[in-house]
């Protein structure tokens, strides 16, 4: 791998590869999964209130999750019999680990499904960064370890985890769907997007490939290793 390098193209600490989980890594969004299943019918309503403005997705995700009732291992279990990891991710994570280049999934979601869907695809080793969960008899309590000064109302910040590996010098592979992953494709080197995300960065200028599995994602990263530098489209 090429450690002369000066910019990003070429950073001394290789490449990251950093996903986002609902509807990117996982097919489905599958937050929404869980709260078709289990949570009170108004949180369709709270989902509308958050699309308009009213609520952040910190707080939409926390009152429509607040309505369950039940327990983390059924949804768990739920989760494990009804989502889908998208194809390849577990090849990528295969090479990944080969090769020492650090792969993590990013997310606003919550832990306990992420994990759910990870761990039930015999993949038990992917860091996750997502909201912290604790399952208490009063209810789910949530913790936020990534959030910007003085924005705790927006919870995690993708941007700010980002930021911790490009300080770490490397090239930042993104993969996203959502306008919270925006501020994580905005600093990133090369962004693989889809949906909502793809439309933003259509219209801001920030350069993207379309996402559709992780295979794309998977050569991108073998050219890195083999060719020891990273395409330069993502900061031209
Ligand atoms: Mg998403």
């Amino acid at each position: 791998m090429n450690s002369t390098g000066s910019n990003s193209a070429n950073a001394k600490g290789g490449p990251a590869v950093l996903t986002d989980f609902d509807d990117t890594a996982a097919v489905e969004n599958v937050a929404e999964l869980l709260l078709n299943r289990f949570a009170d019918p108004s949180w369709q309503d709270v989902r509308r209130r958050f699309r308009d403005g009213e609520f952040t997705l910190k707080e939409y995700q926390e009152i429509a999750f607040n309505s369950i009732h039940a327990s983390r291992s059924d949804m768990a279990e739920y989760v494990r019999d009804n989502a889908h990891l998208r194809p390849y991710f577990g090849e990528l994570w295969d090479y990944c680990r080969e090769w020492d280049v650090p792969m993590a999934v990013v997310s606003a979601g919550l832990d306990f499904y992420v994990e759910a869907l990870i761990e039930g695809n015999g993949l038990t080793q992917v860091p996750v960064y997502a909201v912290d969960t604790d399952f208490t008899p009063a209810g789910i309590s949530y913790e936020y370890r990534f959030v910007r000064p003085g924005m705790e109302r927006m919870g995690n910040s993708k941007g700010l985890i980002v930021d911790q590996f490009r300080e770490q010098g490397h090239y930042i592979i993104y993969i996203g769907d959502g306008m919270s992953d925006f501020e994580a494709a905005e600093r990133a080197d090369l962004v693989f997007a889809h949906r909502s995300l793809a439309e933003e960065c259509a219209r801001t200028g920030i350069p993207f490939r379309h996402f559709e599995d992780f295979r794309d994602v998977l050569a991108a990263v073998q050219d890195y290793v083999n060719i020891g530098t990273g395409t330069t489209e993502g900061r031209a």
